[in-house]
């Protein structure tokens, strides 16, 4: 959360009951409300805030993590997510009137600009070096550090291509959603026994997943089964 733009998933965009064509939607009407703001005024941004969560509030899949309605597009062609508060955005020239504008925000500044995941601090992102990837899918990808491990175990142990792993799962996401926060805890594979499809599958469900004990799904096995089917293509 510490850069200009964003996955944006620790503020919350892909703990959202929404397609991916749905975010989009949502996030051009917010972004698009925001810069209609004025948001010299405190009380705007207050309410702009309270309006959000408002409407957020029936989307949210697990509750126990905030989804912050300052989240939007910082950047065009191509489009990226990110804060709309972030005093170096820039997309809403008033922001800039205020010398800790994501105080605002639930989290506040000093969370906002200093938390990283698990994948951003261990440098798991080097892993997903796709061009031209859709910002929402990355985010999807990018927070899911279990997922990136994940792949990286499949193919030492399969002989998987990762390119050929990646392509089916951006596809999947291109229609389908996958809940994720990064938040979620570490899951050690080297400890698990479980059918490594199916932990693709249960990772990418839009479902609440349990990380302690990790557990298959029901949706997982399907979805698993589909990717993998897709593989041998
Ligand atoms: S205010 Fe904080 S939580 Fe909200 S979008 Fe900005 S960085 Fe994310």
């Amino acid at each position: 959360m510490n850069e200009i733009s964003s996955c944006s998933s620790c503020c919350g965009l892909n703990n959202l009951k929404l397609t991916k064509a749905q975010k989009d939607h949502w996030l051009i009407e917010n972004t698009t409300k925001f810069l209609k703001t004025d948001v010299g005024q405190a009380q705007n941004i207050v309410e702009f805030r309270k309006q959000g969560e408002d409407f957020l509030y029936d989307y949210i899949i697990n509750h126990d993590t905030y989804v912050c309605p300052f989240i939007g597009y910082v950047a065009t062609n191509p489009a990226r997510t990110g804060c709309m508060l972030h005093p170096l955005a820039g997309i809403h020239k008033q922001v800039s009137q205020w010398e800790h504008p994501q105080n605002f925000s639930f989290y506040g500044e000093s969370i906002c600009q200093t938390f990283d995941c698990y994948s951003k601090e261990n440098n798991l992102l080097e892993n997903v070096k796709i061009d031209n990837l859709d910002s929402i899918i990355y985010g999807q990808i990018t927070a899911n550090q279990n997922l990136i491990r994940l792949i990286g175990i499949m193919c030492e142990q399969q002989r998987s291509q990762k390119s050929k792993l990646f392509e089916i799962i951006i596809e999947f996401l291109e229609n389908n959603q996958s809940s994720i926060t990064g938040f979620e805890g570490f899951i050690d594979w080297t400890k698990q026994d479980v059918n490594l499809w199916h932990a693709v599958g249960t990772l990418l469900s839009q479902e609440e997943v349990d990380y302690n004990p990790f557990n298959i799904t029901k949706a997982g096995i399907e979805i698993g089964d589909k990717l993998r089917e897709l593989s041998n293509k």
